[in-house]
């Protein structure tokens, strides 16, 4: 059956599940970060999620990010022109990251939610200091970063061996321009819940075990984990933070082409 529903329907939706899910968890829908992914939705989409005062919005790909980062910006700064109230998004960079992609990702990335290689962060590292140390870089905090999970060992699956997680962690901690503020897995993609549930579970286990150790300091409180098949689950099972596109957007007509595969402008480096 097609879904009918508008925009605001769906995303209301989305918001009352995300509460539901996290007072049967004990915590407060305030206590979830809602992400929406953008990566499949057209721009007036975007415009009116944003116009209904949505603040996290995700990309997976640092091209379209940026484009789409800067016509929102133009978007919000005519709606305050108007003496409407326009608060500035927040995008986070969800999918893997090129090293060659980095100086243009950290520009507009709030959060970088798929760091997994030291490789990657030490890259992230050099443009971030390098963004601080430059010209405007007063405005350039530390770069919040997530560690990215391969919690299921998927070869398909980008991110650390959940093993492995710990001490990448450990080292980003070290860098000066980088702040490890969590981590973040994907469910496999057998479409079972079951299998999600255990995936989440252990990667839950895997963030309380490096937080008792202290090991990413103070600000190590973001775990990233649930789409839109799953969401409730992972927030069931301890996630702070769900990226949540198709639910959101509803389902694109080009959904079977997933841009993660696609050799486009992303691939090499
Ligand atoms: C596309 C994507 C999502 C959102 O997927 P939906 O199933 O449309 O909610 C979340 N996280 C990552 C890393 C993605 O690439």
């Amino acid at each position: 059956m097609p879904d009918t529903r508008t925009l605001r329907e769906r995303y209301d939706d989305v918001k009352a599940r995300v509460a539901r899910a996290a007072e049967k968890s004990g915590r407060r829908a305030s206590d979830i970060m809602l992400v929406a992914v953008t990566k499949y939705a057209s721009i007036e989409d975007i415009r009116e999620l944003v116009s209904l005062g949505h603040v996290d919005l995700g990309e997976n790909r640092v091209q379209q990010m940026v484009q789409r980062a800067a016509i929102i910006d133009e978007f919000n700064a005519r709606r305050a022109d108007r003496g409407g109230t326009a608060t500035p998004v927040r995008w986070h960079m969800i999918g893997s990251l090129q090293r060659n992609k980095v100086k243009q990702a950290i520009q507009v990335a709030r959060l970088i939610h798929s760091v997994d290689s030291l490789r990657l962060a030490e890259e992230l590292q050099e443009h971030a200091e390098a963004a601080a140390t430059g010209p405007g870089g007063d405005k350039f905090g530390p770069l919040d970063v997530l560690v990215e999970v391969n919690v299921a060992g998927e070869a398909s699956k980008h991110g650390v061996a959940p093993a492995a997680a710990r001490h990448l962690v450990d080292m980003i901690d070290t860098m000066v321009a980088l702040r490890p503020r969590g981590l973040m897995c994907m469910a496999p993609n057998t479409g079972s819940i079951d299998d999600a549930r255990r995936v989440f579970t252990r990667c839950k286990e895997l963030f309380d075990e490096i937080r008792a150790l202290g090991v990413g300091g103070e600000r190590f409180d973001i775990l990233s984990m649930g789409m839109s098949g799953d969401y409730e689950v992972a927030i069931e099972c301890g996630s702070n933070l769900v990226r949540v596109g198709s639910a959101i957007f509803g389902e694109s007509k080009d959904a079977a082409e997933d841009p993660n595969d696609a050799p486009g402008e992303d691939s090499g480096g």
